[in-house]
């Protein structure tokens, strides 16, 4: 029941009752005022009659002296009791004024009339005396019929009172029973008014409204204080506090779930932006090496619970390899062959854990407790590595809550890693002869420049050997170009074995090569040279079957900033190469040296 319809109800009731009680104390004054009206009815009752008794004696005496003393003056105040005053009819008449009962009433008469009696006899007895018979007087009032209607009066009187009082008691004891009566019901209408104050105060107030609201209320100040562990009991009365608990429960749900979403909010904003600054960054990035170090920075950062890989696929081996790693993982092999891992066999995330929910990796080792992911890097309808991701607590990687930053990142990272290798592969297409895999003019140039800068600030030399071979156009001629093309790399490979260091060996056009040597004189270039030019020789070349004429090449070499300034350096070489062209090929000369008569004569004189 409602806590207002019970208030309602108990004080309509207190009200009820408070009223009866005080009709019930109203009634009881009223029964009280009747026995104070009886007991003052018989006390006049009682004096009028004593008042007849003192009369009737007086006028006894008065007759009675009168007759013994003939005084005159008896006479008179025989006559003032009885005629003048008529005390005794006054009397009778009070009493007959009041209510009388029937008995009482009858009492009365007969006293009454006893009382004439005795007037009579009186009268006859002070006529006697006037008449001088003062003995006939002394007998009658001294006669027995006189003491015998003297005790006739006494006794109707005595009958009189003796009514009176009982009917008087009568009355003042049903007075006071009613009294009594209306005053116990007065105390007891009292009595339930107050035990049910007293009810109302501890069942309602104390506990159904004071108890649940102080507990309420320490409820709403721990909730306020963001203290969620406080709860409220589910109170299912159908009043106002089990409503209130009711709503306070709904109010505690609803901001633990605001607070939920918040918490949410806040943690998709901030693994959000830390994936927008990663993008960033890895769109600076050049190398693998610069964009596994911006992943190996960020991914611990965006989820602080788990480890990982980050794995490139080696097109040319035809392996997967790590280019980088955060939080120590321990379960993956750091090479392994595509078809190790599930995830890069389907193209898409593959989860394996301990629950065996899944078929596991046969990259990742003996998986005990732990949560793993493999996130395949896909990008131009190609796939140019993988994400890997290690959990070793006990919820879990929650993967699938996380799989749109995972799909974000893995997306991203993708394209970031197929960007760097089609600037690398687009970079080398533009710095690579095709043929020879020797750098091309243009980066000679490039590096040329770079160098020659180089030595001149800090006063270093700088070789440069030019290299042709000699009669090239003979195996065109006679063996075809393929022949010819497998003289050019034949040669190009015994340059780059001889490139060491910061040395750089490049076709510079048609069959003709140049080595840039930092750091090296023409003596040290020449003897580089003289090396290259003997283990070109050496080899004795085949094609299809057909053994090729042995490969020469002439060198020409120069040195800044002995034979050369900076910028001619070039030029110096080529010329120092038509020397030894002019000298009869096969050789190597130095700029502004004479050309040596044999091939062999170089070394003999170096
Ligand atoms: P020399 O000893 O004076 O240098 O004579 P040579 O025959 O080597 O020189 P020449 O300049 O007469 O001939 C160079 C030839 O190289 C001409 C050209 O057809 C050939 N050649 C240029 N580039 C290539 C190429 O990429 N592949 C092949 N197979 N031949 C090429
Ligand atoms: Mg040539
Ligand atoms: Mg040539």
């Amino acid at each position: 029941m409602r806590i207002a319809t019970i208030t309602n109800w108990a004080y309509g009731l207190t009200l009820l009752l408070t009223f009866g009680s005080g009709a019930a104390f109203l009634l009881a004054v009223d029964a009280d005022k009747d026995e104070r009206a009886a007991v003052e009815e018989r006390s006049a009752y009682l004096r009028i009659a004593e008042d007849i008794d003192v009369i009737i004696e007086r006028l006894t005496d008065q007759a009675r002296l009168y007759a013994m003393r003939g005084d005159p003056a008896h006479k008179l105040a025989w006559q003032r009791d009885r005629d003048g005053a008529n005390a005794i009819d006054r009397m009778t008449v009070r009493l007959r004024a009041l209510p009388l009962s029937p008995a009482e009433t009858e009492a009365l008469r007969e006293a009454d009339r006893d009382l004439a009696n005795v007037e009579t006899l009186e009268r006859a007895a002070i006529a006697a005396v006037d008449r001088g018979d003062r003995a006939a007087a002394t007998g009658l009032l001294y006669g027995d019929r006189y003491l015998a209607l003297d005790g006739d009066v006494e006794q109707s009187l005595n009958r009189f009172k003796a009514a009176m009082r009982a009917r008087t008691a009568g009355e003042l004891t049903a007075a006071r029973e009613t009294a009594d009566r209306w005053d116990d019901v007065a105390r007891a209408l009292l009595g339930i008014t107050a035990a049910l104050f007293l009810a109302v105060l501890y069942f309602i107030l104390s506990r159904r409204v004071a108890r649940p609201l102080t507990h309420m209320s320490n409820v709403v100040t721990r909730l306020a204080e963001r203290d969620f562990e406080a709860d409220l009991p589910d109170d299912q009365h159908q009043d106002e506090i089990g409503e209130v608990t009711q709503a306070l429960r709904l109010f505690r749900r609803s901001t633990i779930e605001r607070e939920r979403l918040e918490r949410e909010r806040d943690e998709d904003r901030r693994i959000k932006d830390l994936i927008a600054r990663m993008m960033h960054r890895m769109q600076g990035c050049d190398v693998e090496a610069e964009l596994a170090d911006v992943v190996s920075c960020y991914a611990p950062q965006i989820f602080p619970d788990l480890a990982g890989h980050i794995f490139v696929y080696d097109h040319a081996r035809g392996r997967l390899s790590t280019i980088g790693q955060w939080q120590e993982p321990t379960l993956s092999l750091p090479d392994f062959a595509p078809s190790f891992c599930w995830g890069l066999r389907r193209g898409h995330p593959h989860r394996s854990n301990a629950r065996g929910e899944d078929i596991c990796c046969q990259h990742i080792g003996d998986i005990d407790g732990q949560d793993c992911l493999c996130v395949p890097l896909m990008a131009q309808g190609g796939t140019v590595g993988m994400l890997y991701f290690e959990a070793r607590e006990e919820g879990g990687g929650r993967y699938g809550e996380r799989s749109i930053y995972l799909d974000l990142m893995s997306e991203n990272i993708g394209l970031a890693l197929a960007n760097i290798q089609l600037r690398a592969t687009l970079g080398a297409l533009a710095t690579r002869d095709p043929l020879t895999g020797l750098s091309n003019r243009r980066h000679l140039d490039e590096v040329f420049n770079l160098e020659r800068a180089l030595a001149e600030s800090q006063g270093t030399p700088l070789g440069c050997l030019m290299i042709d071979i000699d009669h090239f156009k003979r195996f065109n001629d006679e063996f075809g170009h393929d022949a010819g093309d497998l003289v050019m790399q034949h040669v190009a490979q015994v340059l780059l074995s001889h490139a060491r260091e910061r040395d750089l060996a490049c076709r510079f056009g048609g069959e003709e090569f140049t080595m840039l040597l930092p750091g090296r004189d023409a003596t040290a270039a020449a003897e580089r040279a003289e090396d290259i030019r003997q283990t070109i020789r050496k080899v004795a070349l085949a094609y299809r079957g057909r053994p090729l004429h042995p490969v020469t090449v002439s060198i020409g070499v120069a040195a800044y900033p002995a034979q050369s300034d900076g910028a001619s350096l070039l030029s110096v070489a080529d010329s120092a190469l038509l020397e030894a062209k002019a000298a009869g090929r096969d050789r190597v000369v130095i700029a502004g040296e004479t050309p040596p008569d044999q091939p062999s004569l170089f070394r003999a004189a170096g």
